[in-house]
């Protein structure tokens, strides 16, 4: 799966931090490779690397984008939350981690090898599974 994150610099070195957890063990690795890793250990967990693209919005406030999606606020104080529709993950960055962003890419994967609906708690389960590392 193709990933492309959007957001500002501020946002991105913001998210840079919160992924990589304590200063003291910060990695020199771009954002793009940490996010590929924790995208990969996902895949292992669901057993299939997923087809497409995957947008990854960062920001600092999701309801803007709540909004625009859905016309209202749908996700009260959330850190994140995935679209499946529009195959797109959208980060507080001032409230997230690694494992918000496993458990969304863990909804976005498991999404793309559906061929039908699946009840909301099935779904959850998965993407609660593709936290842990
Ligand atoms: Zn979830």
């Amino acid at each position: 799966m193709n990933i492309v994150i959007q957001g500002s610099i501020e946002n991105k070195e913001t998210f840079l931090d919160s992924l990589n957890g304590s200063w003291f063990w910060k990695s020199k690795q771009s954002l793009e490779q940490i996010v590929n890793d924790i995208a990969g250990s996902v895949y292992v967990k669901i057993g299939r690397i997923p087809k497409g693209t995957c947008h990854i919005f960062l920001c600092d406030d999701t309801e803007p984008i709540q909004r625009k999606y859905y016309g209202k606020v749908v996700h009260k104080d959330v850190s994140a939350f995935a679209s499946l529709s529009r195959k797109a993950i959208i980060i507080n960055v001032n409230r997230s981690n690694k494992k918000i962003l496993a458990h969304e890419l863990g909804h976005i994967a498991f999404e793309s090898f559906l061929n039908r609906k699946v009840g909301y708690h099935l779904h959850e389960m998965v993407a609660q599974y593709c936290e842990e590392s």
